[in-house]
């Protein structure tokens, strides 16, 4: 008879997900920093967005802070990956501070293209959300000329000087469905509107978005790991919902999963932001097979293999320490 079958529960792991380059490059170059020059070396904010990354890098001997004014005269200071403005580098510079760069080198672009652009007097409209540290950086570049569109719902707020002298820029780890709806938006208004000379939402964001885009409509749960100032693993939540899951959810851990999330489930995907360390997606798969998900299929949209060299300033460090 029907009714007795039991089906199998199983779950779609997204891939590409977890670490980018840009993050492992971040996170490489404090730990690096502290094997070679010893503990304490400050960091400006989180290195990266990741809780599980910044508490373990602090029991090491990194001494996260807010501001640079924070930092012991003559000390050592990392940036971290999301960038930091002109004036911070000044601050920096005032207090004969020894900073090692590890701003993410995708991010350094766009702080190119918004200084290029304020320097032919265009107004920018950096697609981007207030308050986060990479678009307080980029828009620091160029303050008198940058005007930050946080949604599309804000175009109709913009206004500009000359509307034939208009480029739009981005922060790097957003949705890239809603940005494509802001430039859609922000073109009806300003048809001269210029495009960025290349995609300023990065190769890692765009890469996870669309694995998780690719599993979700299976999914009957969708778990992204990540932290919740985490602009990259917020957005595949809202990616993975779009795309039809069903529920979806972000967890910094797996001590955070609700068991009533997988309540009659039988397909549940896992995806990690940029930030994350695959560590803490293997907890989750632990979890979850002790649930009976044992059976685990890879979704695999793309590989990746992009790498960067450590921070210019580190590397001469390592090299005078033999
Ligand atoms: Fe760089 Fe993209 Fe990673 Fe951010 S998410 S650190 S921009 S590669």
């Amino acid at each position: 008879t029907s009714g007795t079958s039991t089906l199998t529960k199983r779950v779609l792991l997204a891939a590409p997900r977890g670490y980018c380059a840009g993050v492992d490059r971040a996170v490489v170059a404090v730990e690096k920093a502290l094997e070679t020059y010893g503990a304490p070396v400050y960091v400006r904010k989180e290195i990266v967005h990741n809780k599980y990354v910044v508490e373990t890098l602090s029991e090491r001997g990194a001494i996260f802070v807010n501001e640079t004014d924070e930092v012991p005269e003559g000390a050592r200071l990392v940036f971290s990956a999301h960038g930091v403005s002109p004036a911070v580098r000044e601050s920096a510079a005032a207090r004969s501070l020894d900073t090692i760069d590890a701003t993410c080198p995708l991010v350094t672009k766009v702080h190119k293209e918004a200084v290029r652009f304020a320097k032919d007097d265009y107004d920018i409209l950096l697609i981007g959300h207030t308050g986060h540290e990479e678009v307080e950086g980029t828009a620091g570049e160029a303050p008198d000329h940058v005007q930050v569109v946080n949604s599309p719902d804000e175009v109709d707020q913009v206004t500009v000087r000359d509307p034939d002298k208009v480029v739009w820029i981005s922060q790097t780890t957003l949705s890239v469905d809603e940005t494509m709806e802001t430039v859609r938006r922000l073109r009806e208004k300003f048809p001269s509107l210029q495009d960025p000379p290349s995609d300023d939402i990065c190769y890692a964001t765009q890469n996870r978005q669309v694995a998780v885009k690719k599993l979700s409509p299976d999914c009957d749960v969708v778990i992204v790991v990540g932290s919740a100032n985490s602009s990259n693993s917020v957005r595949l939540v809202e990616v993975a919902l779009q795309a039809g899951a069903r529920s979806a959810y972000r967890v910094d851990r797996s001590t955070e999963i609700d068991e009533a999330w997988l309540e009659g489930a039988t397909t549940i995907g896992v995806t990690s932001g940029a930030s994350v360390p695959e560590i803490l997606v293997r907890d989750v798969l632990t979890l979850l097979e002790r649930r009976g998900f044992d059976d685990v299929q890879e979704v695999r949209t793309a590989t990746e293999d992009l790498m960067f060299s450590l921070p210019r300033e580190l590397r001469a460090g390592l090299k005078a320490a033999g």
